[in-house]
């Protein structure tokens, strides 16, 4: 059968892809094989047995042949026997009375129902033969009997007969009775029923016959296109020169076609087989493709994330898989929750994280209905270095944990994140208060006093805010906003909040500006230095100058140190700055008087650095500067973070041979005790205080006046900033400020002034004397 095209590859892709239509394919042939091998061994089987049978058929019918050829001589003998030792019948035929041995010969035939009686005398005359006999005949029949020859087949003309011949003496051999009864078609038919089958006899010459067929074997002819088997067996003949034979054949053929039915039958039954094995193995393939399946469907499914447990409850080996698949699914599942959990929350407090917090604003962003609004809180702790610092990690995130916690407590069904570090955010929705009245909720609560692995801490905060919709359209911008205002709220002092204005923006854009060209300053010499004096009061003459940063911008001019320090200190830009003004200063204070000192500002975040004493050597070695005529101005503001390494640092600066100076006294965090921690050169009185000398109800005054008390007794000189009138001069003269530096005196000014000023005589100084 021919297949239509497309159906071919596509029945053949079928049972490549599917083990159920393999097992069907593969049972079906196996069992189609095992029927044709059946149906081909019984064919040949049924055929070697038919032959064998048709072989011992012809044996055992030869055999019966010869019996009742022997049985019909012995009986023509006998016969013949009676009537040649008959007195009268030898009478006749010695007298050759011819009419009395046809009367005797036909009497007997007729009794004994024969075909054949007569007489052959010894001259060769024939009496009582029924049909024609040839001289011929008679002679070679004659011979034949006086050769002893008396039974057998024999053949006159066309006839052939069984017959048997008696001699008739008187004494001696006178002629010969001979009896016989024809071999026709009847007596054949008769002869061919004593066998089972159908054996055809025949009596032949055996001049006929070939000569393996004159073997006496069976041997298989083909006879017009049928299979035969041919036998022939030597017989009696009365004629010694023409042997005859009995010659049988049976078509193998037909004896074959009598098992035709069975064979049919046999195909047949093997066809339903085939067709059995094949549903048989279908239906066993389903069953057991059926869950693997199930599996496969169920791993596409766990590919796609989709963790469903496949139902396979069989005990056998593939439920054993299914269990194993099932708990496999389960692990990954398991797993990946948590690596998305890992991926999506901070590890120490369990918070969301930035990223979730982001994908929270956008979906947040994007859902619109909802009239409440929404606002992104940043905040930080205040302090939070100090504590992880001075307390070691393990206090600093503990505190972080607490604050987790007050801020889940706090948020109710807002959202908070924790954004690395000590930033955390919130995003709220407004209810009953206001974002501004939520802000004041949220700083008092972050700065609520703790007791954490046995400290006492509190915790302050700066926020920053930035409203969902308003101040951003998306998570980037809003984040990027309140951070912002974050910044702006810790630039406008600790514990305050800010929401987000347009303007911060720019000025964020403003600083990055600022941020980008500071770095191009230090390499196209945009930075100088100006000098300020510092006057010393006892001595009335000029002690030292303080070196003061310059920025000379191509655009904006001369920018301001109080506005670009605090972004060269953020971006840590105030190093290589830093390192810079050392060099440029020594530099410059080497070709002062030797009595004149030098002070440089060091910035904390410069202070911090490993490098500076390195920078500090470097600077005083090439320059050739003696470190005694350097002076370093440092700030309190050091001994917040890390009061033991600072002072560290501090010794180790001292030890190469520099002054340190304690600059902006007064503000912030000022503690008497560093003055008595560390034995500073100088201390420089803030300029706030001197403003305050003029206008404050004499508690500056006061202040002043215990500065310099506790520094002169600490040894220490001390030297106020900022004054700008005869008035605050008095005053601070009176209570024993050593030095002044200040626009009273000298604005900070180029170096060609410096050397100006060094070379103009003492006399100039006379309004600053007492
Ligand atoms: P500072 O160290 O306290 O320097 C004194 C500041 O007060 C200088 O401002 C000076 O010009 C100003 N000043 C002096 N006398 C008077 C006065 O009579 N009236 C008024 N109104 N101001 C007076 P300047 O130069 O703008 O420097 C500001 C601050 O910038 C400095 O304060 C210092 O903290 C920082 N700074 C300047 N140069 C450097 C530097 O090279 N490195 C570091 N790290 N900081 C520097
Ligand atoms: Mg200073
Ligand atoms: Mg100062």
């Amino acid at each position: 059968m021919r297949l239509p095209r497309p159906l071919l590859p596509r029945l053949l892709a079928l049972v490549r892809a599917s083990l159920s239509a393999k097992l069907t394919l593969f049972y079906s042939a196996l069992f189609a094989v095992a029927m044709g091998l059946i149906l081909m061994g019984a064919n040949a089987g049924i055929s070697r047995y038919a032959e064998h049978m048709i072989r011992s058929e012809m044996t055992a019918s030869a055999k019966v042949f010869d019996r009742v050829a022997a049985m019909r001589y012995a009986q023509l003998g006998d016969a013949s026997t009676v009537l040649a030792a008959d007195f009268g019948f030898r009478s006749a035929v010695a007298t050759d009375d011819a009419p009395t041995i046809g009367s005797a010969l036909e009497s007997l035939r007729s009794r004994l129902n024969l075909d054949q009686a007569f007489f052959v005398g010894v001259d060769g005359a024939v009496v009582g033969y029924r049909g024609a006999l040839s001289t011929n005949e008679a002679d070679e029949l004659l011979a034949a009997l006086e050769n002893g020859r008396t039974r057998g087949v024999l053949r006159i003309g066309a006839r052939q007969f069984n017959a048997a011949a008696s001699a008739v003496k008187a004494p001696v051999t006178i002629g010969w009775v001979v009896f016989g009864n024809e071999l026709d078609a009847g007596e054949m038919a008769r002869l061919a029923k004593l066998s089972s089958i159908d054996l055809a006899p025949r009596i032949v010459p055996a001049a006929t016959l070939t000569a393996a067929q004159r073997s006496g074997n069976a041997i298989e002819q083909d006879v017009g296109g049928t299979r035969m088997l041919v036998q022939a067996s030597p017989i009696a003949s009365f004629r010694a020169g023409e042997p005859q034979m009995l010659l049988l054949q049976h078509s193998v053929t037909r004896a074959l076609a009598d098992y035709r039915p069975m064979l049919w039958l046999l195909l047949g039954c093997g066809i339903v087989g085939v067709g059995l094995a094949g549903a048989g193995s279908f239906l066993l393939a389903r069953r057991i493709t059926r869950p693997i399946i199930a599996l496969k469907a169920a791993a596409k499914l766990a590919a796609k994330g989709d963790y469903t447990q496949v139902d396979v409850t069989t005990r056998d080996e593939i439920g054993a898989l299914a269990a194993s698949f099932n708990r496999m699914v389960d692990d990954i599942g398991a797993r990946e929750r948590q690596i998305t959990h890992m991926a999506l929350h901070d590890g120490l407090t369990g918070l969301a994280n930035r990223v979730l917090l982001r994908e929270y604003l956008g979906n947040a962003l994007a859902r619109d209905g909802t009239n409440r609004r929404q606002a992104l809180f940043y905040l930080d702790l205040d302090q939070f270095k100090v504590v992880n610092d001075t307390l070691g990690h393990p206090t600093g995130d503990a505190l972080l944990c607490d604050t987790a916690r007050r801020l889940t407590d706090f948020a109710g069904d807002g959202f908070v994140a924790r954004l690395g570090g000590d930033e955390f955010a919130l995003v709220l929705f407004e209810d009953h208060r206001t974002f501004d009245r939520m802000a004041h909720e949220l700083i008092r609560v972050v700065a609520e006093p703790c007791i954490v692995n046995g400290h006492r801490i509190v915790p302050g905060t700066s926020v920053g805010i930035a409203i969902l919709g308003d101040d951003g359209s998306d998570p980037v911008m809003l984040a990027r906003n309140a951070d912002l205002a974050l910044y702006r709220a810790k630039h406008d002092g600790r514990g305050g909040y800010r929401f987000f204005e347009a303007a911060m923006d720019a000025e964020a854009r403003k600083r990055r500006q600022m941020e980008l060209d500071l770095h191009d300053a230090i390499a196209e010499g945009q930075l100088s230095l100006m000098f300020q004096p510092l006057f010393d009061l006892a001595e009335t003459r000029v002690s030292a100058f303080e070196a003061l940063l310059r920025w000379n911008h191509p655009t904006r001019g001369l920018v301001s140190p109080v506005d670009f320090i605090p972004l060269a200190e953020d971006t840590g830009l105030i190093v290589p700055i830093g390192e810079w003004v050392i060099r440029e200063a020594c530099r410059t204070a080497r070709n002062w008087p030797d009595d004149v000192r030098i002070a440089v500002n060091v910035s904390p975040v410069q202070f911090r650095n490993p490098g500076l004493s390195t920078v500090i050597l470097q600077a005083l070695s090439e320059s050739g500067l003696p470190p005694q005529r350097l002076e370093l101005e440092i700030t309190e503001s050091l001994f917040i973070d890390n009061p033991e390494a600072t002072l560290a640092s501090l010794h180790s600066l001292r030890a190469l041979g520099v002054r340190v100076a304690l600059d902006d006294f007064g503000t912030g965090y000022s503690s008497l005790s560093y003055l008595r921690a560390f034995p500073f050169d100088k201390i420089k009185i803030d300029r706030s205080f001197i403003i305050d000398l003029l206008n404050g109800g004499g508690s500056a005054t006061a202040i002043i006046k215990s500065i310099t008390t506790l520094a002169e007794a600490l040894g220490m000189e001390t030297t106020a900033e900022g004054v700008e009138n005869s008035d605050q001069l008095d005053i601070l003269r009176e209570q024993g400020c050593s030095h002044i530096q200040g626009y009273y005196f000298s604005k900070p000014i180029s170096n060609t002034e410096v050397h100006r000023m060094l070379h103009t005589s003492q006399d100039d100084f006379t309004r600053l004397r007492a």
